[in-house]
């Protein structure tokens, strides 16, 4: 859609200018994902098993470092804050740190906007409950993303104005989450809640990036760069791909968990990961479908955020 690419743009650069010179900071950032389906073929099976009872965050024996539903800070701590930082940001680094397994409790899948809206709602709680005590352990902010479900071919946002169409299925801006029906191509995936709850789950990870601080300092090197360039482009894809492996996180905690995350829905997100990325969309930001996927597996294997952390990884796994 260069059309939306070039408005988007420069509206994204007059935000970023009257951010910058409003709050001194870097940008925050507006994201779309793209949604390019292809026929799934599988290359890889899923693993057999991806739960991490014993070690989840608030069962871990790590020091204070490691997030604990339990942790609260106390009347002399700070007020929690964004940490600007990439690949050394605290959340990234305690290689036992990840979601807790839990169970998740979605409505069935039903392919209208109700049925979607009924699905989301609920999977929002679900990752707000397991991404909040995370990111409080680490005394960073947490609000929940404010869902938003459009229903006409283009949409506004803090971040532009929005079309649908094939290269925009999900659309993050700032603490806002956009999720227009069309953009789900349920005619075309029909009964399949992992790839919805996948998708969703990337996109909620993109608050979680935002939440953490990591979005402002990525945007800001991508501005830095130029969002054209290919190092701009480079650290676009460090983004997209940490979302990616945050969404597997999700998936990998809460399946089969006496919730309705279930195998099933689990093996479609695994396999769905490869028909998506620049290969199919003929773009350069987002990652070729084989690191969109290998960056999803990454986070759903084994649940571990220090797997996430694309920003400290070779330029050749962010291709
Ligand atoms: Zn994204």
């Amino acid at each position: 859609m260069l059309a939306y690419s070039c408005g988007a743009l420069l509206l994204s650069l007059v935000l970023v200018l009257v951010y910058v010179f409003a709050t001194g900071t870097g940008p925050s950032s507006a994201d779309n994902e793209l949604l390019e389906p292809a026929a799934p073929t599988p290359t890889l099976s899923p693993p057999a098993a991806s739960s991490t009872t014993e070690q989840s965050p608030s069962s871990s024996e790590s020091p204070s470092s490691s997030p604990s539903d339990t942790v609260t800070p106390t009347e002399g701590d700070p007020p929690p804050q964004k940490i600007f930082k990439l690949a050394d940001h605290p959340i990234l680094q305690d290689p036992d740190a990840g979601l807790a397994n839990r169970a998740c409790h979605l409505p069935g899948w039903r392919s209208t906007p109700e049925g979607a809206e009924a699905f989301f709602t609920a999977a929002r709680e679900c990752l707000d409950a397991a991404w909040e005590p995370f990111l409080r352990a680490y005394n960073l902010p947490f609000t929940p993303p404010r869902l938003h479900f459009p229903t006409s071919a283009s949409f506004q946002t803090q971040c532009g104005t929005i079309n649908v169409g094939i290269a925009t299925a999900a659309y993050y801006c700032e603490g806002d989450l956009y999720l227009p029906f069309d953009g789900l191509q349920t005619e075309q995936y029909g009964n399949a809640p992992g790839v919805y709850l996948a998708l969703f789950a990337h996109e909620y990870g993109h608050h979680v990036q935002e939440l953490a601080g990591i979005m402002d300092a990525a945007w800001e090197r991508i501005y830095a760069e130029g969002q054209d360039s290919p190092a701009g482009q480079e650290m676009s894809r460090r983004k997209e791909l940490q979302a990616q492996c945050f969404s597997g996180m999700f998936l990998g905690a809460h399946v089969d968990q006496g919730g309705s995350i279930t195998r099933e829905m689990y093996n479609a997100a695994w396999y769905d990961q490869e028909t998506r990325g620049d290969d199919t969309s003929g773009t350069r930001d987002h990652g070729s479908n084989a690191n969109y996927a290998k960056w999803w597996r990454a986070g759903a294997y084994d649940n571990r955020i220090v797997d996430c952390n694309t920003f400290a990884a070779p330029a050749s796994e962010v291709s």
